[in-house]
């Protein structure tokens, strides 16, 4: 399928929060790992969402470029190519972008939509985060009702994040003192201030002791019930209506009893990185390891050119990925959920 539209992409997001699943949201940074998700996403059928940061998009635009925009469009013009040999939608995102980044990273983005909506061309992402959960939730909140009103007008959907995640990514390291979960409040004036704009749903990050990377157990404390919290407040605030579509951050290493309470609430994404991660460098270490002489010239001998060839060992590292977003889309219910149309 092509890379889901607006009209796809909003049937996706209530047809999750209505039937209780999640999509993977996962990161990529190359052709390669993109190529993981589809396939991935295919073997499963389930629809889902390729998300590339602002880190990820600098290393896809070269090392020696290092130009998060660029890399971001040329990864999101390589699923566009490619997205339709698959049987599934895929949307596209762009995950955190703090305030000091978005004149480099979001708003390039946006303009380049902006630009192909011009000649007829399909927008290039389907949604942006925009992560000001550093600034006073007021600062937060006004930076994101201006760029809620200019994504509206390209049909592109906005997610924002009011508390938290703690944890570090891409070199952002939450604070140990950071507020790790997010209170009705909070998301009561979120509500407040977005849905005064008229437009399609917004994402919202809430936090719930959710923290980016992989730690061991004990160490992390989800409460999913405080997205329950959110929502019955939201509810009895302003009407079912409002109820929020939910992101789940730092869903790599999570029970599994506490994905599937948090898809009772609404979670309609989960963002899932480091386990991919690992589960692409664990096939390349795998392949290095049983093939030792072949990769490396050793004693004066010519290794293998077979097992040196980097595809030998990323073709081997894109279905260890594949593999693992499919026991992804089973643990968040969306595994055979894709839609035939839209
Ligand atoms: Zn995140």
């Amino acid at each position: 399928m092509p890379v889901a539209d607006y009209a796809a992409y909003r049937t996706m997001l209530d047809r999750a929060r209505a039937g209780k699943f999640a999509y993977p949201a996962v990161n990529v940074t190359s052709p390669t790992t993109a190529n993981a998700v589809l396939r991935g996403l295919a073997e499963s059928g389930s629809d889902g969402i390729i998300q590339v940061s602002t880190g990820g998009g600098a290393f896809a635009s070269g090392t020696a470029v290092k130009d998060m925009a660029l890399g971001a469009i040329s990864i999101a013009e390589h699923v566009h190519r490619v997205a339709d040999r698959y049987p599934i939608h895929v949307a596209l995102h762009t995950d955190h972008c703090q305030a000091d980044k978005l004149d480099a990273f979001v708003m390039p983005l946006v303009e380049e939509t902006e630009r192909r909506r011009k000649t007829g061309l399909p927008n290039l992402f389907s949604s942006h985060m925009f992560d000001g959960s550093a600034l006073p939730l007021q600062d937060n909140l006004d930076i994101a009702v201006k760029l809620r009103e200019r994504l509206n007008r390209s049909d592109l959907i906005l997610e924002i994040e009011a508390g938290v995640v703690g944890g570090e990514e891409d070199g952002v390291r939450a604070s140990a003192a950071a507020r790790l979960y997010t209170t009705p409040e909070d998301t009561l004036e979120v509500a407040r201030r977005l849905n005064a704009i008229p437009g399609p749903p917004y994402l919202l990050a809430a936090t719930f002791g959710n923290v980016h990377g992989v730690y061991k157990p004990g160490h992390v404390k989800l409460k999913p019930s405080i997205l329950k919290d959110c929502q019955d407040a939201v509810t009895r605030a302003c009407g079912g209506a409002a109820q929020f579509y939910f992101v789940f951050h730092g869903g790599s290493g999570s029970e599994l009893r506490d994905i599937h309470e948090a898809l009772e609430y609404g979670v309609v994404k989960m963002n899932v990185d480091t386990d991919m991660q690992y589960a692409f460098t664990r096939a390349v270490a795998h392949h290095c390891f049983q093939h030792y002489d072949g990769v490396l010239r050793v004693d004066g001998e010519v290794g293998d050119k077979k097992a040196y060839d980097p595809r030998s060992y990323l073709a081997a590292a894109e279905q260890a990925m594949a593999d693992r977003v499919k026991r992804a889309a089973v643990e968040l219910r969306s595994a055979g959920t894709a839609m035939v149309h839209a």
